[in-house]
């Protein structure tokens, strides 16, 4: 459950007390409990010491874990998406703060919050992005495609899968930038392997190469979406550097134009 505007206003008001540095702290019995950042770069990371938690009760009684991103986005790191992995049951929330006090709305992360709606959602790397779409498809599986709240009153009713979890895959903003190859390296342990493109039926996942104009680097898959019939994939795109939230929003959309770029299809078939 996501912490009232009470814990909110109290974390955001120290994310502002601790700036440049980030702030973190812990929600307890409905409390925001500021923490100290032991971490080495404050600036950058945080670090709660574990006789912190053990203080205040232990792992079990936490309810939320909160940190703040000085001049940053509230998106969450490779290392924050990490740790909130080893606490699947507590979701995170960051802040943005800047040198003028003013903060961000909080996002909030973690399996233990609902799926919501798949078409319409904002983009946040790591939260909202492209493979959080496709992994929530399989997390809520037939039922969740049905239903049409889900998918904007326009409901899949021939989605062929159960609910599925897949990696969470955690994941740094413009990995595939730093050489990363998350798509490509993760298929086979997540259970997808490469079928004939003509042969695509719905539920296939299509990944995708996109980069920005000049780009020289090593090409790896970035992008994924998932085919969901009668010539439509759904997708969430994300537009280099534009602040153009309505640009980013997740959608169904005509796979025509997409397939002409020879997508990877791949199907879940796990062994
Ligand atoms: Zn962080």
């Amino acid at each position: 459950m996501i912490p009232s505007a009470n814990v909110c206003n109290a974390a955001k008001q120290h994310a502002v007390d601790c700036y440049p540095q980030e702030s973190c702290g812990l929600v307890i019995r409905g409390e925001y409990i500021p923490c100290h950042n032991l971490a080495d770069n404050p600036e950058k990371d945080f670090s709660i010491s574990p006789s912190e938690f053990e203080q205040r009760g232990g792992f079990s009684v936490v309810e939320a874990v909160i940190h703040s991103h000085p001049n940053a986005m509230p998106a969450p790191s490779l290392s924050d998406m990490t740790a909130q992995e080893r606490m699947p049951n507590v979701p995170w929330g960051i802040v943005g703060v800047d040198q003028h006090g003013r903060t961000s709305d909080f996002v909030w992360f973690g399996d233990c919050l609902p799926v919501v709606p798949l078409i319409g959602r904002v983009y946040v790397h790591g939260v909202h992005d492209c493979y959080t779409l496709v992994r929530d498809c399989f997390r809520v599986g037939k039922a969740g495609l049905a239903d049409p709240a889900m998918m904007n009153c326009q409901p899949v009713n021939d989605w062929p899968y159960d609910p599925i979890t897949l990696p969470l895959g955690p994941r740094d903003k413009d990995w595939w930038l730093k050489g990363g190859n998350m798509y490509e390296e993760g298929l086979k342990s997540a259970g997808f392997t490469r079928i004939d493109p003509t042969d695509i039926r719905v539920g296939d996942g299509l990944l995708f190469s996109l980069y920005p104009p000049g780009w020289h680097g090593e090409r790896h898959l970035n992008h994924a979406a998932v085919y969901i019939g009668k010539g439509l994939m759904l997708h969430h795109p994300w537009a280099p550097q534009d602040r153009n939230a309505f640009r980013c929003l997740s959608r169904r959309e005509p796979c025509n134009s997409w397939m002409q770029t020879h997508p990877v299809v791949v199907r879940y078939t796990p062994c």
